[in-house]
């Protein structure tokens, strides 16, 4: 689950993690009383959406405006807010489409000496977080980890422990710190880790990381999301959720209790079973295909839950086929063929659709579907529903 900038920030503030003051403003009246508030001189207005780039982004209805400005005024922050809420911001991460802001965060301005980059991620390989630092931050970390990869360094963390006072200290005498800065930058990571540890985070990044004229480390960018699975320890991160950044797809089949990810292709998929969607979307993609999602309605999929499948697919204007592919392992195959049928009624399907069945009873299954007189295509293996559904395209 992402959620807002602002938010993290509050999140980060209670953690002791050192944060710029600032406040939401969802008006241009509120960022006026936002700019009062802080004492400018001078203040920065950023849009809330649930993407980066947004320094570099640029408004649809206003090409001149980017999506974070720094204001002098209370009048030229009201300004500059009522041009950014309700507009749409277009950055390298939103795609095309661009993303309505509907809250800005005016936070006070400071003065940098230095910007740095900090991630936090789960790595694989290490089989736990990391934490990576950069002394090039506020510009894209992929041009860096692509061109001089050596520029990022990291530390792996001991989940129990949290981030060593020696690891600390060994990123900031690699950074090049001096003085107070070294005392900064060890509660700043120290903390910074131990947030990421506490609060279940699968990612957590600032940057631009900056240092103050005076020394001081201050998250000027937050961006964090946290782990689904562990969100049920934390029922306080439930009221964060922002739907409307959400796809309203993945929200509905949420709902409906179904494990759903949009992707671009036209081939809509409905598979029982993780490991099995996954593989039905590489076979797809092996045959030549693009999946247009991934969908996995679980073990014991019922008949709502299949007819929600299909209205969720369908609801897509770019499918332009179905490919169910279903292991009667837990039901039968002729409990997964008729929730099928009754599904397809109610649902109204008029594009192809290609089913392979397999397990317990998969003949009885095969002959409801092909006596059925629907228009299924029948497929025996895997390899047979994919040649199949992308032949029913050019068809
Ligand atoms: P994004 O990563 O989405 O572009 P950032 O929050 O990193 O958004 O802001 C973009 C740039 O704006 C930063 O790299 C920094 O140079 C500047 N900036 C952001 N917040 C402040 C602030 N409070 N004071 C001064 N400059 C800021
Ligand atoms: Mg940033």
């Amino acid at each position: 689950m992402k959620i807002h900038e602002y938010q993290a920030k509050q999140l980060l503030k209670a953690a002791g993690v050192p944060v710029p003051p600032g406040f939401v403003a969802r008006s241009g009246a509120e960022a006026a009383e936002a700019f009062t508030k802080l004492g400018g001189p001078i203040a920065v207005v950023k849009s809330q959406i649930h993407a980066g780039g947004r320094g570099k982004g640029r408004f649809k209805e206003h090409p001149d405006l980017g999506g974070v400005k720094l204001v002098r005024s209370a009048e030229e922050a009201s300004q500059i807010a009522t041009q950014m809420l309700g507009s749409t911001l277009v950055t390298i991460q939103t795609g095309p489409a661009g993303k309505q802001v509907s809250a800005v965060y005016v936070e006070g301005g400071l003065e940098i000496a230095r910007e740095l980059y900090l991630g936090v991620v789960v790595d694989r390989d290490v089989a736990g977080p990391v934490l990576m630092i950069s002394s090039e931050g506020g510009m894209d970390i992929e041009e860096v980890a692509a061109h001089s990869p050596e520029k990022i360094l990291k530390e792996k963390i001991d989940v129990l422990a949290g981030l060593h006072g020696f690891q600390a200290r060994k990123l900031a005498f690699a950074l090049g710190l001096e003085g107070n800065q070294i005392k900064s930058a060890e509660s700043f990571l120290q903390k910074m880790v131990r947030f990421f540890i506490d609060s279940d985070c699968s990612m957590a990044e600032i940057n631009p990381l900056v240092l103050t004229k005076s020394g001081e480390m201050f998250a000027l960018d937050a961006k964090v999301t946290f782990d689904s699975n562990a969100l049920y320890r934390h029922k306080n991160y439930e009221p964060l959720r922002d739907l409307s950044e959400e796809d309203a797809s993945e929200v509905r089949a949420t709902t409906a209790g179904l494990s759903f990810v949009k992707l671009d292709g036209n081939i809509g998929c409905l598979v029982n079973g993780a490991g099995l969607a996954m593989s039905t979307m590489d076979v797809i993609k092996l045959h030549g295909g693009e999946p247009a999602n991934f969908l996995d309605v679980g073990g014991g999929a019922n008949v709502d839950q299949v007819t929600e499948a299909f209205r969720i697919i369908l609801g897509d204007p770019n499918v332009k086929a179905i490919l169910v592919n279903i292991f009667g392992g837990i039901m039968q195959c002729t409990t997964i063929a008729e929730a099928l049928l009754i599904a397809y009624e109610k649902v109204g399907i008029t594009v192809p659709l290609v089913v392979r069945l397999e397990g317990s009873q998969v003949e009885a299954g095969r002959k409801m579907l092909d006596e059925s007189g629907r228009r299924i295509i029948s497929a025996t293996d895997l390899a047979d529903a994919a040649t199949k559904v992308v032949a029913s395209l050019g068809a």
